[in-house]
Parts: structure tokens; C-alpha cells; sequence
């Protein structure tokens, strides 16, 4: 046994020693007395009494008197002491009903709501009414005739006992209260470091003292070494400290508590344990000033127990977040945090000479399939570097694709002779002089109209006009590029004209449990086949019908088709079967959109439990407030809520909490991954676990073949949708399919 833990066994030893007596109502339990009032205008009674309970003791505690002649005198007595356990009342004093009047003005002016309090009275025919007994929670109503000394000490102990339990339970009350608020505080703040610090802040406000303390991690797959994340008090230079926590009597207790998995209550601290999942364990040390009692002490448990998963999913959407908005290769951002950027360039009063430039490297596809994508990511490094080396900072240098680096700054350096130019020295990559060149496609901000993510879309269209024209080149964006726009007009007379002429349909992609691999459910996708049988993809037409106002009809109707085939299937017997629905944000924010649901539930009779949409994160993540009051009405009608393409970029934990999602979907991108990754935890399972612990389903999307499906269902992933199931299907070869799937 090493110093530090001999001290801390030297601290439990010495834990009754009492804290430093003050004049809170907890000092007046640690001094260990119970006070008594003794109320009466007879002085005989006062001496009596104390007479008769003179030895009572309870818990080894002893009673402390205060006497009090009159109910005038009483009052004056009560606004000054506190924690008064019990009061024995006269009925009769001044008045004849003095002592009521004292009971009323105790429980509704001074709001003392535990103390216990025993009426007497000399004559029986002052018994209060049997209403004022319970209104004013009155313990006991005895005459001074039936007071034997017996009798009052029996009386006396269980009027403290009940007042122990009432202070017990309301001192637990107010602090789950606490510990539920502290949670809800905690989840609304981003990042580890934010969180951390909060439960230091939540400890001390549920301890109600200013506490110093710290908070560390220990990750199992680091050599056991404890990390600080966060600390308050004299404890600040641990923070960043690279050697660890120097102070050997903190270290060894920490250690003790991971060891034993608990929380340690010592004379002047506490540590408490917060298990995170397998890989992952969380430590705090926190100064108390003196032994805890056990209230406290149990209430540390609750809050620990509690907070515990919030810290693990803290550090999931943390890492989350991170992959949402950063490439993984680079570390560079990515298209979606560069399209954040270009919207807060767009937002700012100066921005007269910003550019937006896409710089793609020529051929890269070529050189990536002759030397393999190793030597692929490489190169990629050595452009992200060099980008980095020369205008980095100054500018933002994003990774916006495969091989498309995107560029945002001032005209003076965002312009192709300079982009252009870095690439005219070789790159030295693995040992090996690369020559490589590049094509620019750039969008001027100013006078610009659009948002950042339509200013991407211009960069790229330059881009590929750029690269069509000449490679080595560049080319900016202008108005005059309107051949993309004419293409979007025709194709959306062509969509109005196909949605009269029926040749939209749904389709039905199956969703399988992927334990037993039957199937659950299925995905309604709208499909569009032109009168020459060509398909066009829902990913080229549904952005042309969102931008018209097209979906809103077209919406409507594949929520109609697809309740009337969920109908069509329960009367075929399978009752068990669940259909989800896509809802588009334009769909989404439409005015009616809640009365249309409610309209096609009641046509088709449709039962809501059975019906999902699916949003996507990118709605989820648009004016808060307006939404979380637009999902809770949708879950009212008992339809649930799938965010689709999970993990692909959103805000904060409790965000995710305040929409109150039935389901999360895995991206198809992130299932692919799964196989390929060498990385310690895949994205997939990071949704997976933040399901679980927010008490989520999860389905994983686009799963092609076995091996990801047998990965998918190790990690606890309980349901799947892909080409290795099934494909969407239409309504008659779902049929078989459900026959031949063993669906219920
Ligand atoms: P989504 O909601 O993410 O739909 C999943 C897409 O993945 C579907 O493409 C589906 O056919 C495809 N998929 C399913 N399993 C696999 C697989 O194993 N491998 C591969 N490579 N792909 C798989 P689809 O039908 O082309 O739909 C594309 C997108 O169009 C949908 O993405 C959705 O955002 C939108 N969409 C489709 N139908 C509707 C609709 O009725 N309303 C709205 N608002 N959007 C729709
Ligand atoms: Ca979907
Ligand atoms: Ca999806």
C-alpha cells in the first residue's frame, strides 16, 4: 500500500470528526442535538417536561429545549432559530385560541412545513377541530391529564422520527429536482471541456457550496493513464499539466475510485465515479470542506449514475461532430463546413472582393488507379500541405471532394494565377517527383445572390465548364451560364407534366431485423419513368420538385399511396408492418403540412403507429424552436420520426435530445465505411451506441453485402435496409417478396 491511500484510510478514521460548527440548520444536526419548543404560559409545564425528557436521547443525539411563555413570545422565537424539530403547544394562552393561531401563522406565514408539532391542552373541551388537525398537519393533540411521562416521551420520539423522515425525503426531493435541472443544463453545452466544467459548476450547486475540484478521463486502451479535462479552484495548473496529476494523495485516490468503481466520501472530499462505456472510465475530485452527509451522499450517487451517459454521448457527438465537418484525411474542412463559411462570408457587410475557388486536380482519378489509392492519399496530403503552407493562413483551405480542394478569401490570392501556380513545383511524394496540375472554377461573393451552398454549386459548374474547355485552366462563374438554369426549367415542365400523367410511382425498399432477418418494414421511394421508359433519378427530380413547389403535391401523394399500401398489407395479414415515408424540408415547412397528415391518416385509416417519416438531419438542424414544436404535434397523431442520413452534420447532444426522434438512419456512406475503416471506432457504431444510450432504434442504410451486415449486427444494430436484402420493389413484387421473407 502505497502513502497516499494509508492517508486516505486515515481520513475515514477521522470522518465523524463534526465539520466546523455554523449556524445552518445542518450544523445543528452535526452539533447532534434535536431541538424541542416547549410552548406553554404555565411555567410548571416547561419545567415538567424537561423534567420528563431530560434523558431522552435519539441517535446518540440528546434534545436542546427552547422555551417560549406566550405565542407572541414563540413567534419572535421562530423568525430567529431554525431547525426546530418538534413543538409542544399550549392551546390556551392569551386567548383561547392562541396556540391554533400559532400553528397557522407557523405553517402559512413562516412556511416551516417539517417541524413537528404536538398540541395540549389542560381542559378537554379545547380539542381543536379534527379539519384544523389535518389542514395545519398538526402531529399529535394530547391533554396534559394523559401527558404521563411515558406517554410524552414515546409521543416526543416519534414526532422526531417523523420529522427526520420529512426533512430526509424533502432534502431528496430538492435535490433530484437539482440533479434533473443540472442534467438538462449539462446536455444544452457543446463540446467535452464545457461539459466537464459544468458538472464541477452542477456538483457545487448540488452540494450548495462553492467546491473546487477536477475531472479526468482515463482511456483503457492508453496505458491506464488518467487525463485532466478540467478543473477549478487551485486545482487549475493541472489542466494541460503534461506530467499528470502531481499531487500523489489526488492520483492515488482517484485511482482507488476507478479501481473500486465508486465514489470515496472522505473527511474534506469526495470523488466520484462516473463509468463510461468499455474503453472509457471518467474520475472527479471534488474539495467539500467537511464529511458529506448521507443525503448528500446519496444524491452524488444519483448525479454520477446520471450524468455518466451524458458524458459518454458528449464525446460521441463530439466526434461526431468532428466527422461531420471535417475531412478525415486531411483534417482540412469539408464541403459542408466550407458551405458554413461561404453563408458567413455572404452574411458580412464587406465582402467586395471575396472569392469562392474550387481547385480540382487534373487526372487525379488516372494516377489513383494506376498507383493505388495509398500513394492516391498521398498526393492528396502533399496538395492539402502545400495549399496549406502558402495561403493558409490567410485564407480557408477546405477539402470539398475526392480531389477537389475549395478556397475562400480575398481576390488578391483567390485568383488562377496564384492558385494556379502552386502547383507548378513537383511534388515529392513516397520518394517520387509528381508533376501535377490543376483547374480552377471560382465565384465572386460580391453582389452575389445566392447562400453558400448555391455559390458551391456555380464553383462546380465553372469548374466543370473550366475542365471541359481546357484542362490547366480555370473559369469563373457568371449569369450567362445559364444552360444549367434552361435544363432546370424543362426538366420541371417535364415533372408537372409527368406527375398529371401518372408516371411517378412508389416504390418499397424492405427494412429487416437483423437478427432474425425478417422483414419489418419497408421505405417508400418515388420513382419516374418517362414515356420512353428512361428512369430519372429521384436525386436529379426531387430538388427540381422541392424548388418548384412541386413536392407539395407530389408529397402528398406518395404519403397517400403509401398509407393506402400499408392498408392494402395489414389486410393481407401483415399487421406488424411499419412503412416509412419521406418527407422533404420544403414539405416540411409548407403550412399545411400537419393538416394533410392528419387528412391522409383518416382517408386511408391508416394507424399512425405504423407510419414513419424520415427528416433529414439538414431540416433538424434549421430554426430549433419552430421544429421541436412542429415534430411534438406530429408525434401527437402517433406517427413516429426517422432522421434520415444520420451523422452527416448537425449541432449539439441536446439538440438531438429536444427533437424527441423515434430513429435514427445510419448513412449508406457510413455503412460502407464500416469494412474499409482501420480506424478504432467507425462512425456506424458511434450512432449505434448513441442510439442505445438515448434510447433510440437505429437502422443502418444501404448495406450491400454480408460482411457489413454481420458487422453491423455485432455492434447491436438492430435493423438494416440494402441491395443485400432486398431493392425497392413495386407493390406486386413486394407482395411475393413479403411471401417468400417469412413476414408477418
Ligand atoms: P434516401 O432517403 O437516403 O433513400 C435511400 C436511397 O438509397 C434510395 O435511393 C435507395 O434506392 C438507395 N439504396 C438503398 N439501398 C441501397 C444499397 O444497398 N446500395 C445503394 N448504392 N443504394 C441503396 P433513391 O431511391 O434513388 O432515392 C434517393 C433519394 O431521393 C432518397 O434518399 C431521398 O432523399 C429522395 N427521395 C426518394 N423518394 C422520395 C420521396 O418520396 N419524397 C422525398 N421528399 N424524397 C425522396
Ligand atoms: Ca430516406
Ligand atoms: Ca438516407
Amino acid at each position: 500500500m502505497n502513502r497516499s491511500t494509508a492517508s486516505v484510510d486515515d481520513d475515514l478514521v477521522f470522518m465523524d470528526e463534526a465539520a466546523p460548527p455554523s449556524d445552518t440548520p445542518e450544523a445543528h444536526e452535526a452539533k447532534g442535538v434535536w431541538r424541542v419548543l416547549i410552548v406553554d404560559d404555565d411555567s410548571d409545564v416547561h419545567s415538567a417536561t424537561t423534567f420528563a425528557l431530560n434523558n431522552l436521547e435519539m441517535q446518540h443525539r440528546p434534545l436542546e429545549f427552547l422555551h417560549a411563555y406566550s405565542a407572541s413570545e414563540a413567534r419572535e422565537l421562530l423568525a430567529r432559530e431554525d431547525d426546530i424539530a418538534v413543538i409542544l403547544l399550549d392551546v390556551v394562552m392569551e386567548q383561547e385560541d392562541s396556540g391554533l393561531q400559532l400553528v397557522r401563522h407557523i405553517r402559512e406565514v413562516l412556511k416551516l412545513t417539517e417541524v413537528r408539532i404536538i398540541l395540549r391542552t389542560g381542559q378537554p373541551g379545547y380539542a381543536p377541530e379534527i379539519d384544523a388537525i389535518r389542514d395545519f398537519d398538526i402531529n399529535d393533540y394530547k391533554t396534559k391529564s394523559e401527558l404521563t411521562r411515558i406517554k410524552l416521551y414515546t409521543t416526543v420520539t416519534s414526532a422526531i422520527r417523523s420529522y427526520e423522515q420529512i426533512r430526509a425525503i424533502n432534502a431528496s426531493r430538492r435535490g433530484l429536482d437539482r440533479i434533473v435541472r443540472a442534467s438538462a443544463e449539462l446536455m444544452a453545452l457543446h463540446g467535452l471541456d464545457n461539459f466537464a466544467a459544468g458538472i464541477l459548476a452542477q456538483v457545487a450547486t448540488l452540494l450548495d457550496q462553492a467546491s473546487s475540484g477536477l475531472l479526468c478521463v482515463q482511456e483503457h486502451t492508453n496505458a491506464q493513464e488518467l487525463t485532466v479535462i478540467t478543473a477549478s479552484g487551485p486545482h487549475v495548473k493541472l489542466v494541460d499539466s503534461a506530467s499528470g496529476i502531481r499531487d500523489g494523495r489526488i492520483a492515488g485516490l482517484l485511482q482507488r475510485t476507478l479501481d473500486q468503481r465508486t465514489n470515496i466520501y472522505g473527511r474534506d472530499f469526495a470523488t466520484l465515479y462516473f463509468g463510461g462505456n468499455a474503453n472509457r472510465d471518467f474520475v472527479a475530485y471534488i474539495d467539500t470542506g467537511a464529511t458529506l452527509n448521507e443525503i448528500d451522499q446519496r444524491l452524488l450517487e444519483v448525479f454520477s449514475r446520471n450524468i455518466a451517459v451524458g458524458l459518454d454521448n458528449v464525446l460521441l457527438v463530439t466526434r461526431l461532430h468532428n466527422f461531420a465537418f471535417y475531412d478525415t484525411l486531411t483534417k482540412l474542412p469539408n464541403r459542408t463546413r466550407l458551405r458554413e463559411l461561404v453563408d458567413e462570408a455572404l452574411g458580412m457587410p464587406m465582402r467586395n472582393d471575396v472569392i469562392l475557388a474550387l481547385v480540382d486536380i487534373d487526372h487525379f482519378s488516372e494516377t489513383n488507379d494506376a498507383l493505388g489509392h495509398q500513394f492516391g492519399d498521398l498526393l492528396l496530403l502533399g496538395v492539402a500541405a502545400r495549399l496549406q503552407a502558402q495561403l493558409g493562413n490567410q485564407l480557408t483551405i477546405a477539402r470539398v471532394g475526392g480531389d477537389t480542394f475549395g478556397v475562400l478569401g480575398d481576390a488578391s490570392l483567390v485568383n488562377p494565377a496564384v492558385l494556379l501556380d502552386l502547383f507548378d513545383e513537383a511534388f515529392s511524394i513516397d520518394g517520387q517527383e509528381v508533376q501535377l496540375s490543376a483547374t480552377a472554377g471560382l465565384v465572386r461573393l460580391a453582389d452575389y445572390e445566392g447562400g453558400g451552398a448555391d455559390a458551391l454549386k456555380d464553383a462546380d459548374i465553372a469548374l466543370k465548364r473550366a475542365k471541359l474547355l481546357q484542362r490547366a485552366g480555370h473559369f469563373y462563374f457568371s449569369r450567362s451560364m445559364g444552360v444549367d438554369i434552361r435544363e432546370r426549367v424543362r426538366l420541371m415542365h417535364a415533372l408537372r407534366n409527368a406527375y398529371e400523367e401518372k408516371e411517378l410511382f412508389v416504390v418499397y425498399q424492405p427494412q429487416i431485423d437483423l437478427q432474425t432477418r425478417r422483414p419489418v418494414g419497408a421505405e417508400a421511394l418515388l420513382r419516374w419513368r418517362t414515356k420512353d421508359g428512361t428512369f430519372i433519378p429521384p436525386d436529379r427530380f426531387i430538388p427540381i420538385a422541392e424548388y418548384s413547389g412541386l413536392i407539395i403535391d407530389i408529397g402528398e401523394r406518395v404519403m397517400r399511396e403509401a398509407c393506402k399500401e400499408l392498408m392494402r398489407l395489414r389486410s393481407m395479414g401483415y399487421t406488424e408492418f411499419t412503412i416509412s415515408i419521406n418527407v422533404s424540408q420544403v414539405q416540411f415547412r409548407h403550412p399545411r403540412f400537419l393538416d394533410t397528415l392528419r387528412n391522409v391518416l383518416a382517408e386511408t385509416g391508416a394507424p399512425p403507429s405504423r407510419i414513419e417519416l424520415e427528416i433529414t438531419e439538414s431540416i433538424a438542424m434549421e430554426e430549433p424552436d419552430a421544429l421541436i414544436q412542429l415534430l411534438g404535434e406530429i408525434r401527437q397523431t402517433g406517427v413516429s420520426i426517422a432522421i434520415d442520413d444520420f451523422g452527416t452534420g448537425f449541432s449539439s447532444l441536446s439538440y438531438l435530445q429536444r427533437l424527441q426522434a423515434d430513429r435514427l438512419k445510419i448513412d449508406r456512406s457510413f455503412v460502407t465505411e464500416i469494412t474499409s475503416s482501420s480506424r478504432g471506432s467507425s462512425i456506424a457504431e458511434m450512432v449505434i451506441q448513441l442510439g442505445r444510450n438515448l434510447g433510440l432504434s437505429v437502422v443502418a442504410e444501404g448495406v450491400e453485402d454480408e460482411r457489413q451486415a454481420s458487422i453491423l449486427a455485432s455492434l447491436g444494430c438492430p435493423l438494416a435496409q440494402g441491395y443485400l436484402f432486398a431493392r425497392p420493389m413495386t407493390v406486386d413484387q413486394l407482395t411475393t417478396w413479403l411471401k417468400d421473407n417469412g413476414a408477418r
